[in-house]
C-alpha cells in the first residue's frame, strides 16, 4: 500500500501508485483545464505532487510546453539567481564486486584496469584539482569492502581536507558511494561530508533487480531506504538521482518526485539535491543497448519539470552532458555542474585525459576556465562558495531560508567573493576580464558592457578591498 510515511521502500516508492500516476497522467494529458490549474498551482511556488507533475510530464501541448519552460526559468531565477555552483568528482578507486550491467566498473570486467588511489596519489589529484581552482568535490568510488572499506574513504576525506596548497582548499567533499548502514553514515557525517549523494538507478523493483543481478546492489530495498539511514546517521543534505536511459522516464520521474516526498514527510527536509544522469557509452558499455534512452528535448522538460515540482532542491548537471545540453538546462533550473571533470582513477595528475579506467565517456571536455569564461559570457555567476555547510546552513536550516527565499541573500555575495577569489588565484587573463566586468555589474548594476570602462581606474583598490574575505 502506498504510504509516503513508511519507512519500507514498497511503501513510499509504490509500483501500484506509480502505475496509477502513469494512467491518470495519460487520461489527463489533453485536459488543458487541469494543466491550467496545475500550473497556476506550480506559480505559487510550494512545489507539485508527483500525480500533478507527471501530469505535465504527459502533456504535450507545444503552448503548454513553452508555459511549463517560462516558469520553471522563472523559479529558477526567484530561488537560485544567477549563479552556479561548480565542482568536480574525484575517482578514488574502481574496485566493485555489484554486477551493474550499464556500469564498465562491474565485477565481470576483467579487462578494465583497476586501480586504487594511495594517499599520496589523493594528495596529488586533490593538488591538480586545486590548481585549477575547484574548492568542492564530489568523491566517488566502487562497491568493495576488502578493497574500498568505509575506513579507506574517510582516511580519503580527511586527507582532502587536509591539503592546502597555495591559496586552496577543498572545502566541501561530497560523497558518492554504496548504500550502507547508519553507523557508517554516521562516520561519514563525523568525518565533515557535505552531500550524500546516491543515485536510485531505477525505482522500478523488477528492473533495478535484473540491471543489479549480483552483489550487494541486487538489494533494492536495501539501496532505496539508504537516505532514510544517512538521515537517521545525521547527514542532514542527501542527493537523489535516476540514470535515465535504464527504464521509462515516467516512470522514474514519479518514483523520484515520491522519494522526495517521502525525505519531506519522514524527516521534514527534502532532498538537498537531485541529479539528473544520463547513460553513457563507457568501456564495455553501449547504451544503444538499453531501450530507454531519451532524448534532447525530453530531458529538457524532465529538468524544467524537477525544478517546478521541487522549487528548493538543488539540480545538477554533470560532463555527461554537452555544453549545448548543459546551456539549455541551466536556463531550466539546474543549479550546480561540474567543470573539467575526469571520470577516471588518478585522471586529473595526467596531462592527456585517460581512458584506462574511466567509469564513462565525457561530453564536455573544457577545461575549467572555458566552463567559467562560458558561464560569465552567459550572464552566469559561477560560485565556488561552500560557506553555507561551514555556517550550519545545511537540512531544514537551509530549506527553511530558502523557502522562505532568503537563500539568496547569502548565497549572492558569497557567490560573487568566490568568483572574486577564483579570478585572481586562477583565472586566465581573458577570464579575469569577463568577471571582474561582471562582478562590478553585480555590484553596480551597471550594465556590465559598459562597467569595465567606467571604472577602470578603481578595480585594483576594490580588488584590495575584497581580497581580505576569504571564504
Ligand atoms: N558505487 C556507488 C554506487 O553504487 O552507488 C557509487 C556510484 S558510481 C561511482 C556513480 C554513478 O555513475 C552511478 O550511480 C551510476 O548512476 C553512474 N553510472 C554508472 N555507469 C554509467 C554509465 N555508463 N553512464 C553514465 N553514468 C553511469
Amino acid at each position: 500500500m502506498y504510504n509516503p510515511k513508511s519507512l519500507k521502500a514498497e511503501e513510499f516508492i509504490n509500483d501500484t501508485e506509480i502505475r496509477e500516476t502513469l494512467a491518470y497522467a495519460d487520461e489527463n494529458k489533453d485536459n488543458l483545464e487541469l494543466i491550467d490549474k496545475i500550473l497556476e498551482k506550480a506559480k505559487l511556488r510550494k512545489g507539485l505532487t508527483h500525480r500533478e507533475a507527471s501530469v505535465l510530464l504527459a502533456c504535450e501541448n507545444k503552448e503548454k510546453i513553452e508555459e511549463m519552460y517560462d516558469l520553471a526559468q522563472q523559479i529558477k531565477k526567484d530561488f537560485y539567481g544567477n549563479r552556479i555552483v561548480m565542482f568536480a568528482p574525484l575517482y578514488l578507486s574502481n574496485y566493485c564486486v555489484n554486477g551493474c550491467v550499464y556500469c564498465p566498473y562491474h565485477m565481470k570486467n576483467k579487462h578494465i584496469a583497476r586501480k586504487k588511489l594511495t594517499q599520496e596519489e589523493v594528495k596529488a589529484e586533490v593538488i591538480a584539482l586545486q590548481d585549477m581552482g575547484h574548492k568542492r568535490l564530489a568523491i566517488e568510488a566502487g562497491e568493495d569492502p576488502v578493497n574500498n572499506p568505509l575506513e579507506y574513504i574517510l582516511e580519503c576525506i580527511n586527507t582532502i581536507y587536509s591539503i592546502k596548497h597555495k591559496n586552496g582548499a577543498i572545502r566541501r567533499v561530497n560523497v558518492n558511494i554504496a548504500a550502507t548502514t547508519v553507523e557508517n553514515y554516521r562516520k561519514l557525517k563525523e568525518a565533515g561530508i557535505g552531500t550524500y549523494i546516491l543515485f536510485q538507478e531505477t525505482y522500478h523493483k523488477e528492473s533495478y533487480l535484473q540491471l543489479h543481478p549480483t552483489g550487494p546492489k541486487h538489494d533494492y530495498d536495501y539501496h532505496t531506504e539508504a537516505m532514510d539511514r544517512a538521515m537517521e546517521g545525521g547527514i542532514d543534505d542527501v542527493g537523489l538521482g535516476v540514470l535515465f536511459g535504464l527504464e521509462l522516464y515516467r516512470y522514474e520521474f514519479a518514483g523520484l518526485l515520491m522519494h522526495a516526498e517521502h525525505l519531506e514527510a519522514v524527516h521534514g527536509v527534502g532532498p538537498h539535491t537531485i541529479s539528473v544522469p544520463r547513460l553513457k557509452r563507457a568501456d564495455d558499455i553501449d547504451p544503444n543497448e538499453f531501450d530507454n534512452g531519451i532524448d534532447d528535448d525530453t530531458f529538457a522538460k524532465i529538468c524544467a519539470l524537477i525544478r517546478i515540482s521541487v522549487p528548493y532542491t538543488g539540480m545538477i548537471i554533470s560532463t555527461r552532458e554537452s555544453q549545448e545540453v548543459r546551456e539549455k538546462v541551466i536556463r531550466l533550473g539546474v543549479s550546480q555542474i561540474s567543470g573539467a571533470s575526469r571520470t577516471s582513477v588518478g585522471g586529473y595528475t595526467e596531462e592527456e585525459r585517460p581512458h584506462d579506467t574511466e567509469q564513462f565517456d565525457v561530453s564536455d571536455n573544457r577545461t575549467l576556465d572555458e566552463v567559467v569564461k562560458w558561464l560569465m559570457e552567459n550572464d552566469y555567476i559561477p560560485s565556488f562558495c561552500t560557506a553555507c555547510y561551514r555556517e550550519g546552513r545545511t537540512g531544514d536550516r537551509f530549506m527553511s531560508l530558502c523557502k522562505a527565499g532568503q537563500i539568496q541573500n547569502c548565497c549572492h555575495p558569497n557567490a560573487l567573493m568566490t568568483l572574486k577569489e577564483y579570478l585572481m588565484d586562477y583565472a586566465s587573463e581573458e577570464t579575469k576580464a569577463i568577471g571582474e566586468a561582471l562582478i562590478m555589474s553585480e555590484l553596480t548594476n551597471i550594465p556590465k558592457d559598459s562597467v569595465r570602462e567606467i571604472c577602470k581606474e578603481h578595480l585594483e583598490k576594490i580588488e584590495n578591498g575584497i581580497r581580505d574575505f576569504r571564504f
